[in-house]
């Protein structure tokens, strides 16, 4: 395992002091290795569960050649070239009750969806298509031969991966195994995370406040976020600003957790005290990142009991924590519980807010994209000072100003990452 002063030496243009958003990324994702140990849950407890391994189809789906439609099925060699042809129907395949004798020449069998094809048919002709008399069934010219028909395997094919090892698990992929007759699948076990608030203005919900206090939001926006990553999370309270306190709480993380959030002290007045006393624990860098909101930012892994964790510092602003979460520790903890898909797709959309930018720095600012006359548009959530966390709560995306962006105009297109995801 390389230490964290050996990737950085191989980072180009690193920078500690203004680090821009995707060299701390660089840093984080060489440094970070996913966990091992391995769990094997029934299918349905495996939903949003990351494959350990590949799903190896056993099976052809569908195993049989099968009609996609209610109708009749033909042989090819009975399809009249430009003229109608009439054949006797010999039985029914159901789905489920294969119609098992010959097709012979002059025959056709009528098949509901699903139904294994008979022998010696090829094609379905949908039964709107046809007239019947009793058992005569005219087929209208202009069928084209192997029209809905479903093939062996078209779906997965026998031994060939129907799912590949580091993919979340979704409702479809459960529904994709299922499929194959699998019962349980292998996946990471779950990523622990512990994470904790510092500050000696901070309150817990339900006391009273006094002069210069605030309620303790980071600790519910980070459990938020961590619950909907999948992480098993251990929740270590309020710490104060001590650094004796302090020490006891990353010591007590790093025993019981495989990676450890915290928010606040990482400021530049704050980190005077914490710097020294993570020194001790282990390998953390003090960021100021070129990015707005969330400038200082803490990195490394540090160790007790025998036990390491890595270790994100993040800054104290209610904005702040959010923003850095999303864009250094989702990715970082998706690669901790071995997930291969990590980056989120950026849409472009016509901005209806100017925004004063300077090349430099990567800006997210909270937006609201809305369909506008078929097309995508964006708006600002109003102020967007890095504490005010209504700009996240109303916001349905972020508006990514790139490291190289400068000033948007009113009707200019910008990148936009939308918060919310179907699956
Ligand atoms: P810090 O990064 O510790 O200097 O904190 C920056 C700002 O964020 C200060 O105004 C803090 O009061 C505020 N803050 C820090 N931690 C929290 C928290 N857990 N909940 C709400 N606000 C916080
Ligand atoms: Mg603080």
């Amino acid at each position: 395992m390389a230490t964290l002063k050996e990737v950085i030496s191989c980072t180009s243009g690193y920078d500690p002091e203004a680090l821009p958003v995707a060299k701390a990324n660089e840093v984080i994702r060489s440094f970070i290795n996913p966990v091992s140990g391995v769990e094997k849950p029934r299918v349905r407890a495996a939903l949003g569960r990351v494959l350990a391994k590949d799903v190896v189809s056993p099976i052809n789906v569908p195993s049989h050649d099968n009609s996609a439609m209610d109708g009749y099925a033909v042989r090819n060699d009975d399809l009249g070239a430009g003229k109608p042809v009439t054949l006797t129907e010999i039985g029914t395949a159901y789905a489920g009750r294969e119609f098992t004798g010959d097709v012979k020449r002059g025959e056709c069998v009528r098949v509901m969806t699903g139904a294994v094809m008979p022998n010696n048919t090829e094609t379905v002709v949908v039964q709107e298509a046809v007239t019947t008399n009793g058992k005569r069934i005219t087929i209208p010219p202009g069928q084209e031969p192997g029209q809905n028909r479903r093939l062996a395997g078209e779906d997965l094919r026998k031994g060939r991966p129907a799912l590949h090892a580091g993919r979340m698990l979704r409702p479809a992929d459960i529904g994709l195994i299922a499929s194959l007759g699998i019962g349980e699948v292998s996946v990471r076990r779950k990523l622990k995370v512990a994470f904790f608030s510092t500050g000696d203005e901070l309150v817990s919900v339900g006391k009273k406040l006094k002069a210069g206090e605030v309620y303790d939001s980071n600790r519910y926006t980070l459990w938020g976020m961590l619950q909907r990553l999948g992480c098993e999370v251990i929740d270590l309270g309020v710490v104060r600003d001590d650094p004796k306190k302090l020490e006891t709480a990353f010591r007590t993380a790093a025993g019981v957790a495989d990676a450890v959030v915290t928010s606040g002290g990482v400021s530049v007045g704050e980190a005077d005290f914490t710097k020294p006393m993570m020194a001790k624990l282990g390998e953390v860098v003090f960021w100021k990142i070129a990015m707005r909101p969330g400038r200082p930012m803490a990195f490394g892994r540090i160790r007790a009991h025998g036990k390491s964790a890595y270790l994100f510092g993040l800054p104290g602003n209610p904005v702040a924590v959010m923003v850095t979460f999303y864009h250094f520790v989702r990715g970082a903890l998706l690669m901790m519980m071995g997930r291969n898909d990590i980056d989120l797709p950026l849409l472009r959309a016509k901005s209806e807010t100017a925004m004063r930018k300077k090349p430099g720095r990567t800006e997210y600012q909270r937006g609201i994209l809305e369909l506008k006359s078929g097309e995508w548009s964006v708006r600002l959530t109003g102020a967007q000072g890095s504490g005010i966390l209504r700009s996240m709560s109303e916001a349905n995306c972020f508006v990514v100003l790139g490291h190289e962006q400068s000033t948007v105009k009113v009707g200019d297109y910008v990148e936009v990452m939308v918060m919310d995801g179907l699956v």
